[in-house]
């Protein structure tokens, strides 16, 4: 294997604590060490019981909790949470849940500059990352911003003991398409690809076993540690061709997050594999395969994830006004993105047709 000597890797200052029963016993211990003592708690209504829970751990450093975080953080449940940390006096965030209540408090951090702290419930990373989002009229803008990454991150493998298997798998492999995306980044580095690697192996070895027995704490701790790295990746690096379409599939056509990376990867791998040697070759390492992007579709296939963009409610007819949209920006992808690439991957994905490596 070739060597680079041409990188950049730039750490920033987060603390990730990560055991069963963190979430009440070292939020309190994270708060205190941030010098945090009016702590606004923020979930989404379906994780609002495991969200109290922290918040009476907090005791008296809570000063209130607000269960109104929705999928992609429309404008207005920003503006509505910022008013009520101002109006609370808030003097820092706690988020408990997923990307999207991740995303609120990420939101709250962008308009007031209050420190977050993240309990993250699913393996969708967005806590490991300096990336925020907002959707207004449809649109979702996102940005970076070292001040809506979180201080300290605490990662609680019995929380995600509740979520469904289905969810679970499509969330596994949403962290998994970070690290892909990420072994090939134009701005990766020898640290991020042991991290992508390593996160890969965890993540695609766990899901199974949780998929056979959800309460197996092992597993579900095995998934959550992946799903840490994976998310540090996407923290680290600039996504590419993979993160684009769902980015598009997303917003423009109203599709659900994790199920669409889901059924997207290995489309978007298969198309960027012959531009990218050594990110297979570490791809193939981790999933113990010679075929990654067979493997990742096999691997979701066999935990009963959906196949095919056009189960999620994708409409053929849409092929061509999402292909424009995906090549319509520029973006880094180790294979220039075409056109007629594009459409090949959507068709690919929305038929669910076995992925072929093409050159
Ligand atoms: P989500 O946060 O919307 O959660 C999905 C569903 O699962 C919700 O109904 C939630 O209540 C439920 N849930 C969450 N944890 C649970 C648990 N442990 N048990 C039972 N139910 C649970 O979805 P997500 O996939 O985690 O996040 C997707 C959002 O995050 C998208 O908006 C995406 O754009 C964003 N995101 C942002 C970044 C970033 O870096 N900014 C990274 C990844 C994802």
């Amino acid at each position: 294997m070739t060597f680079s000597a041409d990188f950049a890797y730039e750490t920033r200052p987060v603390r990730v604590v990560f055991r069963p029963g963190a979430s009440v016993t070292a939020v309190p211990e994270e708060a205190q060490r941030l010098r945090l003592r009016r702590l606004l708690v923020v979930c989404g209504s379906r994780g609002e019981a495991t969200a109290r829970a922290v918040a009476g751990a907090l005791g008296d450093a809570c000063v209130g909790l607000h269960a109104e975080a929705r999928m992609h953080v429309p404008v207005e449940v920003a503006d509505r949470a910022v008013a009520v940390a101002r109006a609370a006096g808030a003097d820092g965030c706690v988020a408990v849940g997923g990307g999207s209540a991740v995303g609120l408090g990420k939101a709250i951090a962008l308009r007031t500059g209050l420190p977050l702290i993240a309990v993250p419930t699913t393996y969708a990373g967005s806590e490991m990352t300096p990336v925020w989002g907002l959707t207004e009229h449809k649109v979702k803008r996102t940005g970076r911003d070292p001040v809506v990454q979180p201080r300290s991150v605490v990662y609680d493998p019995e929380l995600t003991l509740t979520l469904p298997v289905p969810l679970s798998v499509t969330s596994g492999i949403n962290a998994l398409a970070h690290a892909v995306e990420a072994l090939y980044a134009p701005d990766t580095s020898p640290l991020v690809s042991l991290m992508a690697e390593e996160g890969v192996r965890a993540v695609a070895e766990a899901l199974p076993r949780l998929a056979a027995e959800p309460d197996d704490l092992d597993a579900r701790g095995r998934a959550l540690y992946g799903a840490w790295l994976c998310g540090t990746c996407l923290g680290a690096t600039t996504m590419g061709l993979h993160h684009k379409v769902c980015h598009v599939l997303g917003g423009t056509f109203g599709l659900p997050h994790a199920e669409t990376h889901t059924v997207v990867l290995p489309y978007a791998l298969a198309y960027n594999a012959p531009a990218v040697p050594q990110a297979l070759a570490a791809l193939c390492r981790a999933l113990d395969t010679e075929d990654a992007p067979r493997a990742l579709r096999d691997l979701s296939v066999r935990l009963g994830a959906p196949r095919s963009l056009a189960e999620l409610g994708f409409k053929e007819g849409d092929l061509m006004l999402a292909a424009e949209q995906v090549t319509g920006e520029p973006y880094p992808n180790p294979r220039p993105v075409t056109a007629e690439g594009v459409l090949g991957v959507l068709r690919a994905a929305c038929e669910g047709q076995e992925p072929t490596v093409s050159l």
